[in-house]
C-alpha cells in the first residue's frame, strides 16, 4: 500500500511490486554482466526414443550461473531477457556455445575412430523465444554462427512455443521457412497450451511436435490427457511430423506414451539436464560404439 515516507515522498509500489520491480532490475543489470562475463552456460538434457530408449536428440537449455545466486534457472530469467531484449545478444550466444560443443563431441567422436557421420541430423535442439523470431537479424545471424563453427545446419532442431508462432503467424510463416531454407529442423514447443489453428500447423514448414509436460503429467491418471495425447500423436503423424513427449516421469507414463505411438520422450525419468562435462556418454546420440542415430529416426529437413 501507497505509504508516506520522510521528505514527504509517497512510494506508487507496494512492499511486493517494489520487490518485483528490484527483482526485474536486479536481474536485467545482471544478465548485462553475465552476458560480457561468461556466465550463461548451456546444459543438456537427452531425447529419447520410446521404443528402444536410445538417445536421438539433446536439448540445449540455458543456465546462469551466478558468483552469489548461484544456478539461476531460465524461469527466473529467460523471461526479463525477453521484455529487454536481451534475449537476442543471449540466443546468439547459446548458439555458439551449442555450435561449439558439438565441434568439441565431434572430435571425441574421432578419437573413437567413428566418423562425424554418427551423428544424425537434429542433434540439438535449440530454443528459440518471440522475440528472436522478430529480430531481423535472426536468420542471417544464425546462418553465420553456424558456417564459422562448421557445424552442418542439418544439427540443429529449433524450438519455438505454440504461443511464439501463433502471435504473429504470417511473419513466424517467413521465418520459419528462411530458416528451413539453411537447412535446420523445427520443432513446436509446449504444443497444447497455446491457442494453434490446425491448419496453420499444416501450413508451417515443421518437423517435431512436442507435447508440453502438462499433459504427460496427468498420463496414467484419468483418462483426458491419454485421449487429447492419442489424438496429437494421430494428428502429428498424419501431418508427417515426429512427437515428443516432454516432462516423462515414471515408467507408468512412458508405458502410456509407448502404446500410443509416440516417437521420443524427454524428462527426468533419463536425465535431468547437465552440464555438457556431466552428461554420461551413453546419453549422447550416437556416441554409443557401434550405434549410429537410426537414419531418418529424426526427422531431418
Ligand atoms: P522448454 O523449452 O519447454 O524446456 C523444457 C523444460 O522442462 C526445461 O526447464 C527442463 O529442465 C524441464 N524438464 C525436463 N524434463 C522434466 C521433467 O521430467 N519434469 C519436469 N518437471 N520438468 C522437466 P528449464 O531448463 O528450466 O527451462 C525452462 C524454459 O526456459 C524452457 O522450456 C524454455 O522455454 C526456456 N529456455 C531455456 N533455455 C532457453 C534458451 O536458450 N533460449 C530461450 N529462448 N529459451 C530458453
Ligand atoms: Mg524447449
Ligand atoms: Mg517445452
Ligand atoms: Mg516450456
Amino acid at each position: 500500500h501507497a505509504k508516506r515516507q520522510g521528505g514527504g515522498a509517497v512510494s506508487v509500489f507496494g512492499h511486493a511490486l517494489r520487490t518485483a520491480v528490484v527483482d526485474r532490475w536486479a536481474t536485467e543489470h545482471g544478465l548485462h554482466r553475465a552476458l560480457d562475463r561468461g556466465e550463461l552456460r548451456v546444459h543438456y538434457q537427452p531425447v529419447v526414443e520410446v521404443r528402444t530408449l536410445v538417445p536421438v536428440a539433446l536439448e540445449a537449455l540455458v543456465r546462469w550461473e551466478h558468483p552469489e545466486w548461484g544456478l539461476v534457472a531460465p524461469d527466473r530469467f529467460v523471461p526479463v531477457a525477453e521484455e529487454s531484449g536481451l534475449i537476442v545478444p543471449m540466443g546468439r550466444l547459446v548458439l555458439e556455445q551449442v555450435c561449439q560443443q558439438l565441434r568439441h563431441w565431434v572430435e571425441a567422436i574421432d578419437l573413437h575412430g567413428e566418423g562425424p557421420q554418427t551423428l544424425g541430423s537434429g542433434v540439438v535442439e535449440v530454443n528459440l523465444s518471440a522475440r528472436q523470431i522478430d529480430h531481423p537479424q535472426l536468420v542471417p545471424t544464425v546462418e553465420a554462427v553456424v558456417a564459422a563453427a562448421g557445424v552442418p545446419p542439418s544439427w540443429l532442431t529449433f524450438e519455438i512455443t505454440e504461443s511464439a508462432l501463433m502471435r504473429d503467424a504470417a511473419r513466424a510463416l517467413g521465418v520459419l521457412r528462411a530458416l528451413k531454407d539453411l537447412g535446420v529442423s523445427l520443432a513446436v514447443d509446449d504444443f497444447g497450451t497455446g491457442y494453434s489453428s490446425l491448419s496453420y500447423l499444416q501450413r508451417f514448414p515443421l518437423d517435431v511436435l512436442k507435447v508440453d509436460r502438462s499433459f504427460v503429467a496427468e498420463l496414467g491418471r484419468d483418462g483426458g490427457a491419454r485421449a487429447i495425447v492419442a489424438a496429437v500423436v494421430g494428428l502429428a503423424h498424419s501431418l508427417g511430423l515426429a512427437v515428443v513427449a516432454e516432462g516423462v516421469e515414471t515408467e507408468a507414463q512412458l508405458q502410456v506414451l509407448d502404446e500410443l505411438g509416440c516417437d521420443y520422450a524427454q524428462g527426468f525419468l533419463f536425465a535431468r539436464p547437465a552440464a555438457p562435462e556431466d552428461l554420461a556418454e551413453e546419453l549422447l546420440p550416437g556416441f554409443r560404439a557401434g550405434l549410429p542415430l537410426a537414419a531418418g529416426a529424426w526427422p531431418g529437413p
